[in-house]
Formats: structure tokens, sequence, C-alpha cells
């Protein structure tokens, strides 16, 4: 076992010694030792019980729960509290903001047993009747409540990376000879993700079954036949499917899903698929070539033959759609430029600050986009090999105009035109306001075209074919853009782009030089719409989207 979890049981230990109003001295030194297990340079399962107690600040009585942890995988004195707490009480204690102190007055004093009950008794202004609790207090809770609630256990992709790969990483320290693989909307890497899936496939599945139910891999480990459920410390819901080694890729190819890809591949196979030795192996039994993971959406990819040769990150030759210190961005054009010359390996930059309509994001008068241009030419001058596009971030105004003069809209090398402001509004308003902004000579790219932030924001509905359509007749690309919470052009309207010729670009829209790493977000969701660096405008070389751009600014076609 790791220290990490070794930690949280101690955590999880002293949290409920606090919550049974037991000695604080103990209370105060399990939670000190598990604070410093944490921090530990070395991995306490590979010591000796004495030379645990010798570590400073873990003392005896510690020692003792950390040996009974590592040779029976849990502690009796949890496993006591555990029995004598209400399952949702334990859960308010991963609630962030309310400690043991105050669980103990909404357990005890309220009679509240689990969040749903005390989501309801925010509403009712219960709280501040407690002791402790003031009216700022019940609405933090009540806060963090309907965070929890609006995402109902759903997380953005980006955000179960870092766990899913911590946890993978155990996974194969904890048994390393088997096969093990993500699985399920991770794998197929859903913009959204509300259960990890992972395949475990090993020779002796129920002692790997048996291992995994008393480890302390995840929290509320609750094991049924070859399913062992439970959930990281952040509340992402985690399934490990345990199988036979020669039953894996059988499995992964089943739990990668979805059920209708799976179904429509499996149709296609008149023998039994028994003990397969690969995915490809599966694939070609149903006559078809291996499909990635990413496509395995449905039966749309099922007959398409040959497959797209999906682009990858460094496809990318270059980033057109980012902010500088001139709107609202954290770091200045040269910072910005520099790191995509030199991280990024890019060959060139777009800088789109927001223009003169988005006060709130200090958008540029015309004045400083003059000024702003000749930054830009003077850094040209100055950085080698390198190149940077003199964009902007129209507002696409209320009635669909952008938002300068022609004389200034001229000036620009490439413009994104993007909604900002009234965003409510209907789908025949924001479709006619979008494609009027498309009809306009001087657009070049369609930022970001719903306005959506996933979990938070449901954005602008369009009629999507219409909007495309226009893209089409107007020669106007269309952004995928890279933030793991907007992703849209949303991947399932991808196809439907390419086949009528549209052109995508995959722009982070990085606010700081660390925003540029999202462009790895943006591919994965561009992948899962079957995109291909031939489709992306943003993967042509520093030559040739140059050349582009001179021709769209002549009214010519940009496709080449
Ligand atoms: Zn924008
Ligand atoms: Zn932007």
């Amino acid at each position: 076992m790791e220290n990490k979890p070794i930690a949280g049981r101690l955590k999880l230990l002293a949290q409920l010694m606090e919550l049974h109003e037991q000695n604080s001295f103990k209370i105060r030194s399990v939670a000190n030792a598990a604070f410093k297990i944490d921090k530990l340079p070395y991995q306490l399962a590979t010591k000796s019980i004495e030379e645990i107690n010798q570590i400073d600040g873990i003392g005896k009585s510690i020692a003792g729960y950390i040996k009974q942890l590592l040779e029976t995988g849990s502690i009796t004195d949890l496993e006591d509290l555990l029995q004598q707490t209400p399952e949702g009480v334990v859960e308010m204690l991963h609630i962030k903001g309310i400690g043991p102190k105050k669980v103990a007055i909404i357990w005890n004093q309220l009679g509240i047993e689990n969040t749903g009950e005390l989501y309801y008794a925010c509403n009712e202004n219960r709280l501040v009747e407690a002791k402790g609790f003031g009216i700022k207090t019940q609405e933090e809770i009540k806060r963090v409540l309907e965070f929890r609630m609006a995402s109902n256990g759903k997380f953005l992709y980006a955000q179960t990376r870092h766990e899913a790969n911590e946890l993978m990483l155990l996974l194969k320290e904890m048994f390393p000879g088997a096969l093990i693989e993500f699985a399920g909307d991770y794998r197929r890497c859903c913009e959204v993700i509300s259960e990890l899936t992972i395949v475990l496939g090993t020779r002796d599945a129920e002692l790997a079954l048996s291992s995994l139910s008393t480890s302390a891999l995840l929290n509320n480990i609750n094991v049924k036949d070859c399913h062992v459920n439970g959930e990281t410390a952040n509340g992402l819901l985690v399934d490990i499917v345990v199988t036979e080694k020669r039953f894996f890729y059988r499995d992964l190819f089943t739990y990668t899903g979805n059920e209708g890809h799976v179904e429509a591949v499996l149709k296609r196979i008149y023998d039994v698929l028994d003990q397969p030795e690969s995915e490809e192996f599966i694939y070609k039994k149903a006559s078809l070539e291996w499909i990635a993971p990413e496509l395995r959406e449905g039966s749309s990819f099922i007959d398409k033959a040959p497959l797209p040769d999906l682009i990858d990150l460094y496809d990318l030759k270059g980033s057109l759609h980012n902010h500088s210190t001139w709107s609202d961005g954290i770091n200045t054009l040269e910072e910005m430029a520099l790191y995509c010359r030199d991280e990024m390996k890019l060959e060139y930059l777009g800088i789109c600050d927001h223009s003169k309509s988005a006060v709130y994001a200090k958008g540029l008068s015309i004045e400083r986009v003059l000024q702003q241009q000749e930054e830009i030419d003077h850094l040209n001058k100055k950085l080698d090999g390198f190149h940077i596009f003199k964009g902007i971030e129209s507002d696409i105004l209320g009635d669909g105009s952008l938002d300068y003069p022609n004389e200034i809209l001229e000036r620009f090398d490439f413009i994104v035109a993007s909604v900002h402001s009234n965003i409510k509004m209907e789908k025949d308003k924001a479709t006619a306001r979008i494609i009027k902004a498309i009809e306009n000579p001087y657009t070049t790219i369609l930022g970001h075209p719903t306005g959506r932030l996933l979990l938070s924001r449901k954005g602008y509905e369009i009629d999507y074919e219409k909007v495309i359509d226009a893209c089409a007749a107007n020669n106007v690309v269309i952004e995928i853009n890279a933030n793991p919470l907007r992703l849209d052009l949303d991947w399932r309207w991808c196809q439907y782009a390419i086949e009528k010729g549209v052109l995508l670009s995959i722009n982070p829209d990085a606010h700081r030089v660390e925003g540029f790493l999202d462009m790895e977000y943006g591919i994965l969701s561009a992948r899962k719409g079957g995109v291909t660096k031939q489709n992306c405008l943003n993967a042509l070389s520093l030559n040739e989207i140059k050349e582009v751009f001179e021709r769209k600014r002549s009214g010519q076609a940009v496709k080449n």
C-alpha cells in the first residue's frame, strides 16, 4: 500500500474521532501523523514496525494502526467508528468547508443524516439557528452542495486526468503482471466523465478481487461480481472490472463501448468470441479495421472505409485564437509568442485580443489596435523563424455585425468572430445573428460557436446545419475551442462540417502561457469528431497559412 491511501485512512479516522468527540489530544496526533505520512519521501510499506515507530510524529499507537492497515487492509478502530456513523454523515465529511465539528452539530442537533436533507435545511434557513453557523456559512454550504448536485458526480475530462493516471499507476504497482487499461467514457475521451472504468486482466481474478476489496485505493469500496466500485478523493466514481487475463481483450472491447458500437460490431461476428488475443482480432472477425476508441460512438464509423487518419497534437503548426495583456490576458504578447515558439514548438501565433465592445475584458479601441499592430511588426522583426499574425476576436454584435469599421477590419491578417454578450436568445435569432457575421467578408473563423460552458452553462441553441452551410458558402472556418469547458464546435458536428468542406481550427483561447497546453483537449475532441490534419486550418505550415489568409482577404476560397 502506498503512503497516500494510508494517510487517507488515518485522516478519516481523525475526522470520525472528532465527530464522535473523542480525546482531542489523540485526534490531533492521528491528524498530524496523516499529514506527515502524506509528505514522507519514502514508502512506509518498505519499513519495519520498529522503524515506523521511530519516525518523528508517529509514535507507538499510530504505528500499530499502520501495521494493522498494511497487514489486514483495515483498522479496527476506524471500522468501529464507521459502523456507528450513518453513510450520509460520512459523506458530509468529504464536503469542502464543513469540518467534523460542524458535521457533528448538523447530525446531532439538527438530526440531518445526508446531503439531500442538508441542502433542504439550507433552503429553509435552518442552519442559521444552530450554534457556530452564520448566514455566510450556510450560503457557502449551500453553494458547495449545489455545485455537487449540479455536476451530479460529473467531471470535465480534463478534471479527471490527474486522478485517473494516479490510480492507474497504483494499480500497475499492485498488479505488476496484469493487463490494465482504461475503458468506458474515459478511454473514448468523452468531454464529460461520470465514471472512470478500468479493466484489469489477471491470472487469478478471485485473488485480485479480494485484495482490491480490502485496499484503500478508493473511498467507499464495494465489490459486486467482477466489479470493484468506489470513488476517488474528489468524488469521481470508479468501476474496476476484474477479469481473467484470457478474457481481457473481450472485456476491454465490451467495457470501452459505447453500447451501440459494441452491438454493431458484434452483429457482424458469427463465431463465438471467447478469448480474442487483441482488439484488432475482434474487429478483424467483424471484417473491420481496428477503430480508435475515440470513434466508438454508435455505428457512425463502422461503415466508413477507410477510417480517417486522426489528427495528433504534433500536427498543429500554430495556435490562432489567443489573448495577451493588451486585453484580458495574463502574459504579454512577447511572452505568449516565445512560449509558443520555444515550449510548444509552433511556427506561428495568432493574437486575437477582445474587440472594443468587450469593455469588461479591456477590449481594444481603434487606437489600441493600431498600437498593438505596431508592436507585432516590431516583434516579427525580432523573432527568428516565427510569426505573429494580427488577429482580433471581434464581438458579434446584437445585429450580427462586427465590432470595427471596415477600414480597421481590413488591417487584420484574420478575424475570429464570437458571441460574448446577449447570449440568452432564441434559436432562430442566434442562428440569424451568427450567419450575418459569417457572411461578413472579413470573418475568417467562427469562434466557440455555441457559447456553452460544459457542466455549467448550456449556451445558446443554433441551427447547426444552417450555420455550417453558411460557413461552407462563405469560406469561413469553424473553431473547435480547446478549453476543456467549451470544446465547441461539438465533436458530433465535425463530420457534417467536413462533408461540407468546412475547415476546422483547434484553438486554446489561451489567456496565459499555460493555456496553450489545452490544445491537447481540443485535439481529443477533434479526434472524436474524426478530424484529420487535412481538415484543420492550423495544421498548415506558416507559409501555407500565410497564403490562405491572403486568399481569404482577396475574397477567394480558404480551402486548398
Ligand atoms: Zn471568446
Ligand atoms: Zn477568446
